[in-house]
């Protein structure tokens, strides 16, 4: 298992990427926008993993909904398993509270579920399938 990417949840785009840039010395390498999550991602790579940047597109987005509660800051940490369903079913076995009983898509076109920080000393873990 590694750390696939740490998400972090920022005001504005425009704002929080000229920051992000002064520290890597570089733009990021990709955008986009995930409707299922409204939101919108800049990626930066950095090795195995990478940094996602998560700007709110909707006042109802879930990004929008923890800034109002908590302030910018790190949203998410995620971890690539290679068999996500069966990692579901072993956490929940386990225990561990589930957001997503079952994979929905993330950036990327990436099978990602979330598990509930009630469960996992309050940090917001998100699973994503390794290709
Ligand atoms: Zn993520």
């Amino acid at each position: 298992m590694k750390i696939h990417h740490v998400g972090i949840a920022v005001e504005s785009l425009s704002a929080a990427l000229p920051v992000f840039e002064k520290l890597l010395g570089r733009p990021p390498d990709s955008q986009e926008v995930v409707e299922e999550q409204k939101v919108r991602v800049a990626v930066f790579n950095l090795g195995e993993s990478r940094i996602e940047l998560l700007e709110a597109t909707d006042p109802d987005s879930p990004i929008a909904r923890f800034i109002a509660k908590r302030g910018q800051g790190i949203h998410h940490l995620t971890l690539a398993v290679p068999k996500m369903v069966e990692r579901l079913r072993e956490l929940e076995v386990a225990g561990i509270q589930l957001i997503d009983r079952e994979p929905r898509a993330g950036a990327g076109a990436e099978r990602i579920a979330f598990l509930h920080p009630a469960s996992t000393v309050g940090v917001l873990i998100e699973l994503v399938e390794e290709k």
